[in-house]
């Protein structure tokens, strides 16, 4: 007998949000932190909200390249000339004040020298031989107004404000603010560690010769990229047999090691399926099965400290039952903050009938009719072997549990892979 057989079949399934808020509430993020070079930072987690050091800009500059002027100096009636008398480019400060009725050379980015209070953008002035004088226009003159083309110090960050929220994802523009305030590495949680199985004695790596009945392994491709867009440290554990004797062993060391282990088939009622057996040796399984399609034998346990997430082995069920189930218990243990999916209500350009009761996925793509608007489709096949499926769409059309079909036009949510870490 199974011994995870105990939740049995007349025991309700638990819902999606059901299982992700039971897991949830049994997970505490990692905390071990370490200091990351700003270039090995992409991806990581903020291990602590970081404050602005500087303000930034770090004072009054030029938005333009042009000539820093006093608006009282210029006529709106006749053209005004006034001298360049002073210079000041980005990096080269310009010393002293500019005396009134003159200007000052600047370009884009440069400290706005002591007087003045407009730039003018040099296209909109006429420039004397040598630039020795500018003339500017009457209209141009009426439309300036006091601190015209000129970025304020601190208008951007100001010092002491919070600059990254502990939990971050960092993304380039998050690395590149903390690399505009002159910090060279940031706090980061250290990364996830998390090994990876298939099951299955029909499973083959690529490349080798396939034996008769034998299919070639693709559920790890899936996994392992999807764990490293996570920014999580994987081990491949490889292909494991439909062998207690074997699978037992493996699973015990690799969760000695790792903060999660996570593995494909074997997890469903067949007699070759040992997952769940092995986890229940080893440890504890918290819940097996869920009111989902597909993925409805997803199980998850711990053994020791490292949590045990078993995947069934359908390779559509495998991605879908990673992003939908997996993803927010992962991004709880590496301490990232939680955020939903995105998703938008559009309309279907689908029929479809169903029985009520579990929560299903519809692999799709999002498309703009030029009379309807954006229509979502769905692939030509539901079955969760179908791993073309997933090529072809960008998202997935998610029918809550109550829905007993759909007819096109009907809105349903369509959640873009984009949202879902997957672009
Ligand atoms: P299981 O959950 O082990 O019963 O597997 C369900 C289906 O998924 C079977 O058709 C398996 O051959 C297939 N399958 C399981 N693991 C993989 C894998 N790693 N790559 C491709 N197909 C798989
Ligand atoms: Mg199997």
């Amino acid at each position: 007998m199974h011994p995870a057989d105990c939740c049995d079949a007349a025991d309700r399934l638990l819902t999606l949000s059901e299982a992700v808020a039971a897991a949830l509430q049994t997970i505490q993020p990692i905390c071990e932190t370490e200091s990351v070079p700003l270039f090995d930072a992409y991806g990581r987690i903020l291990a602590t909200d970081v404050a602005a050091r500087l303000d930034a800009p770090p004072g009054d500059n030029s938005a333009m390249d042009g000539f820093a002027v006093y608006l009282a100096d210029l006529s709106r009636e006749v053209p005004t000339r006034l001298p360049v008398t002073a210079q000041a480019l980005a990096g080269h400060p310009c010393s002293g004040i500019v005396p009134r009725k003159a200007a000052a050379r600047i370009t884009t980015g440069a400290l706005i020298p002591e007087g003045p209070d407009a730039v003018i953008m040099q296209e909109q002035c006429r420039i004397g031989p040598d630039e020795a004088w500018i003339d500017i226009e009457p209209n141009i003159a009426a439309r300036l107004k006091p601190g015209e083309n000129i970025r304020r110090g601190g208008e951007d960050v100001q010092a002491g404000t919070l600059l990254l929220p502990k939990g971050l994802r960092l993304r380039p523009q998050d690395v590149a603010l903390a690399a505009g305030q002159g910090m060279a590495t940031l706090d980061a949680i250290r990364r996830l560690r998390v090994a990876v199985a298939s099951t299955g004695d029909e499973l083959h790596e690529p490349g080798a010769v396939l034996p008769p009945g034998a299919i070639y392994e693709s559920n790890r491709y899936t996994l392992i990229g999807l764990l490293q867009r996570l920014g999580c440290a994987v081990t491949d554990l490889g292909i494991l047999r439909d062998d207690r004797e074997i699978l037992l062993p493996a699973l015990r060391e690799a969760a000695a090691a790792h903060d999660v282990l996570l593995t494909s088939g074997g997890v469903s009622v067949g007699t070759a399926d040992w997952v769940k057996d092995v986890i229940a040796d080893l440890g504890q399984i918290q819940f097996w099965r869920l009111a989902v399609k597909p993925g409805k034998p997803v199980t998850f346990g711990r053994i020791g400290d490292c949590r045990v997430l078993g995947l069934p082995g359908n390779p559509v069920s495998v991605m879908i039952s990673f992003l939908m189930f997996a993803r927010p218990l992962l991004r709880k243990l590496m301490g990232a903050e939680l955020v939903e999916p995105a998703r938008w209500r559009v309309a279907a350009n689908f029929a479809l009938r169903r029985k009520p009761g579990r929560r299903e996925w519809l692999r799709a793509r999002l498309q703009l009719d030029s009379e309807r608007g954006p229509l979502v489709h769905i692939y030509h096949t539901h079955s969760s072997g179908a791993l073309s499926s997933l090529s072809w769409a960008d998202g997935l059309v998610e029918l809550p549990e109550e829905c007993a079909g759909i007819t096109p036009g009907d809105a349903v949510d369509y959640l873009p892979f984009s949202g879902l870490g997957m672009d």
